[in-house]
């Protein structure tokens, strides 16, 4: 099932896409409308909604409405140099690639919708990061890698858009990668069940129709089952906690020169099975 949060004529809805376009489920019999909600509701949550939908045409085309961020997560956590060759271009521009595990934070104030604009604000070196985001599902504490995809609830595409001179301010890289409008992701949630294997998925990032990233989730160093496990043995997460699995190769800053996003710029981030989301620098 692909969820999906938007706004039709200034009414903010939650829906399912089907084909090309929208069933807004306050229209329907299901029980639960909150995208959190049915998050943490798993399975009988999305059975109550499958239900709800049987027989019901989509109310929208997906062109007439505007398609929101799906929810706004409660932990917005991301893993550095998470792919070969991408540690290979960080370690080459003097950033020192750990052993363990490289987690920061993302505020979860930076979160915007799957098409709106990214606003620069101060950063002279804006760049993109196409990832695959993990919504967990099940409350996960001391999972183990055998049993973490059963955790997972869902699917999107992020970009993990970066300052990267603010990132470099600090070893934790928190405000650089926490800019407002610099956590972009969508364009809808797809539900776990439609993913049977997340580590063969193809992802691509492209600016003004040049293709600039362009890898597949099988060259993760640490694997999803691996990342909630070892998330997991620190702390809990919880449902809506959204994990950025790692950037491919191609950054801006790892071109040589470095070329960073300008205004008028468009990113398309896309990862096969789940869809695209495109934002426009603000200029
Ligand atoms: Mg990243």
């Amino acid at each position: 099932m692909k969820l999906v949060r938007f706004d039709k004529d200034g009414a903010v809805s939650t829906g399912v896409v089907v084909d090309d376009g929208v069933i807004d489920l306050a229209k329907t019999g299901a029980p639960e409308t909150d995208v959190l909600a049915i998050i943490a509701g798993g399975d009988e949550a999305l059975t109550a909604i499958r239900s709800a939908i049987v027989g019901i045409a989509p109310h929208y085309k997906l062109t007439e409405v505007k398609l929101l961020a799906p929810y706004r997560p409660l932990k917005f956590l991301a893993i550095g140099m998470n792919y070969t060759k991408h540690a290979e271009e960080a370690r080459k521009l003097g950033v020192v690639v750990p052993e363990k595990q490289f987690w920061f934070n993302k505020q979860t104030s930076c979160v915007s919708g799957p098409f709106d604009e990214i606003d620069p604000g101060v950063t002279e070196q804006l760049d993109y990061e196409v990832e695959l985001g993990v919504i967990i599902g099940r409350p996960a504490k001391a999972v183990s890698a055998a049993d973490a995809l059963s955790h997972v609830f869902g699917y999107v595409v992020v970009d993990d858009v970066s300052a990267r001179d603010w990132q470099r301010h600090s070893p934790t890289f928190t405000v650089g990668k926490s800019f407002d409008t610099h956590g972009p992701f969508g364009p809808w949630i797809v539900t776990a069940d439609e993913i049977p294997d997340p580590h063969v998925l193809g992802l691509r990032t492209w600016v003004n129709g040049e293709l600039r990233q362009d890898s597949n989730t099988s060259d993760l160093i640490h694997n999803i089952n691996t990342q909630i496990e070892y998330l997991s043995t620190a702390f809990t997460l919880e449902s809506g906690d959204l994990l950025a699995t790692g950037t491919p190769s191609g950054v801006g800053v790892a071109l040589d020169p470095p070329v960073f996003l300008k205004a008028g710029d468009v990113v398309r981030c896309e990862i096969d099975g789940i869809g695209a989301i495109e934002n426009r620098v603000k200029g």
